[in-house]
């Protein structure tokens, strides 16, 4: 029978703000003094009264507005209520009914190479919890409760159920990070949980009137790009054998969803508490905020501030500077920085092909072999794309630019960028400069000549590879020439002697 997988990615995002998002205790990542970044707001004491961070607000907006959305006119907020040890007020601040933002997409680029739009329902703003510390040392069963990110302001970003394989969710995600770090809304750390993801995960199995569907899992904890794809590829094979073992299926008596965890270490989902369905966290609105609205002016405002998204960067590199698909995805994959490094050697040396070529092959290698960021590369845009113009300006030969870069990088220390300079310098210095001026060829051909009796002679008696001892004297004597034309040259001489 056909199975479809069908998955819907819910993603919290921590935004980069000074503050927390309804009080003014400082919004940093702190696990070595918990319970130090806390007053009575985000601990929900008696009597206080949260404020809303306009920061946080003004991210979201960029946010919702670089994923397609529509932004309503007036948000409001609401308490959603569960017990919890890390939430000590007993109600979490975030947006049930009215979210600020609605109806989006995000582009993403398939297996084939094709892209594809994944639908986003809604992107809403709401306070983090706290973090529960467990003993994991299998000894005690004590669990502590850490209230640092209490607070801390959140974007939740919601797709709808189109995605339709493992590498598609893990696709989403990195386009959806990459994203975020372009607009510099987030740090979008995942190992530090800036960016968390969960997946809900279901199989529609049989076609048209006889199609039926598996109970819906929603998988926590996924933090990292590997652990979306290999939860999702466990729980197809898990959910495929267990309905075609059992027949259960969505809409049984007693059969609802289902929530389960993420284990990196044994490579499977588990079950987990039951999850809870809207009615049982009694939404109602916060009586302690007002609503917030937002006026066209502002968002046609933030909208013409927006940073240019990597999917329309992408698209401007294929049109405009002659890229292929391919190229593109390679270098504005690798991050905002090095798209603006390559658009600054573009700049310089004219040439988006060319350019590419040197960022995706040379560059790229450079810094991985010695670890380093495009920020710390001692290789400024300037020097490459001035290399690269002496290139494509036929001053130096495609070799001798090679030679160029890779005697500035053997020169580079730690802590100090190469000058421009030293790419003219290091031309004439080693007489790199080709040698187009035929005159002064001809002089070097006639001087080499001269000084090879033997070769001469043997090349008369018939000894064509003779010719290579000559070459190489006009090489060092005119560096930089075409060594095919010099070998014509000495030729078509020595037959006329
Ligand atoms: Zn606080």
């Amino acid at each position: 029978m056909t199975e479809t997988l069908i998955v819907g990615l819910e993603v919290h995002v921590q935004l980069l703000t000074n503050t927390k998002i309804f009080c003014g205790c400082v919004n940093r990542f702190n696990p070595d003094a918990p319970n130090t970044q806390t007053c009575p707001v985000c601990l929900g004491h008696p009597g206080s009264l949260p404020v809303m961070n306009e920061e946080a607000f003004r991210l979201s907006l960029i946010t919702a507005l670089a994923i397609n959305c529509e932004i309503a006119h007036f948000t409001k907020w609401d308490r959603k209520q569960y017990f919890y040890p890390d939430l000590p007020k007993g109600y979490q601040i975030s947006q049930f009914d009215l979210p600020f933002s609605h109806d989006g997409w995000l582009e993403v680029t398939s297996e084939d190479g094709s892209r594809r739009k994944i639908r986003i329902n809604r992107a809403h703003l709401e306070e983090d919890a706290g973090k529960n510390i467990h003993d994991e040392t299998g000894r005690g069963n004590d669990s502590q409760v850490d209230l640092n990110r209490t607070g801390t302001p959140l974007l939740e970003i919601v797709s709808e159920p189109d995605i339709r394989s493992a590498a598609e969710a893990k696709s989403y995600l990195e386009e959806l990070h990459l994203l975020l770090t372009f607009l510099g809304v987030s740090d979008c750390n995942m190992q530090e949980g800036s960016l968390r993801c969960d997946a809900n995960i279901n199989l529609h199995i049989g076609e048209g009137d006889n199609k039926v569907a598996t109970p819906i899992v929603e998988v926590k904890n996924l933090n990292s790009f590997r652990a979306v794809e290999a939860s999702i590829e466990f729980e197809t094979k898990r959910q495929s054998k267990i309905f075609a073992e059992t027949g259960r299926k969505l809409g049984d008596p007693g059969v609802s969803k289902e929530t389960r965890g993420w284990n990196a270490n044994t490579n499977k989902t588990t079950a987990q508490r039951g999850k809870e369905d809207a009615a049982d966290y009694r939404y109602f609105p916060d009586p302690d905020l007002i609503p917030v609205t937002v006026t066209a002016e502002r968002i046609a405002e933030v909208k013409a501030a927006l940073p240019e998204p990597p999917a329309t960067r992408r698209r401007r590199f294929e049109t405009k500077l002659g890229l292929s698909a391919y190229d593109a995805d390679v270098i504005v994959n690798q991050g905002k920085a090095l798209a603006d490094y390559y658009e600054e050697v573009v700049a310089i040396s004219g040439d988006g092909k060319q350019a590419a070529n040197w960022v995706t092959q040379d560059i790229l290698r450079e810094m991985k072999e010695r670890s380093l960021s495009i920020d710390e590369f001692p290789i400024p845009a300037e020097v490459l794309g001035t290399i690269i113009q002496r290139v494509v300006g036929n001053k130096i030969t495609n070799k001798s630019g090679r030679e160029v870069l890779s005697v500035l990088l053997s020169e580079a220390d730690e802590d100090q960028k190469i000058e421009v300079s030293r790419v003219d310098a290091l031309i004439s210095e080693r007489g790199l400069e080709v040698v187009s001026d035929t005159g002064a060829l001809e002089e070097a051909v006639k001087a080499a000549i001269a000084e090879s009796p033997k070769a001469v002679e043997d090349f008369k008696a018939g000894k064509q590879q003779a010719v290579g001892a000559v070459i190489g004297k006009v090489m060092r004597l005119a560096k930089g020439a075409d060594p095919k034309a010099v070998r014509e040259l000495i030729i078509k001489t020595l037959q006329e002697m």
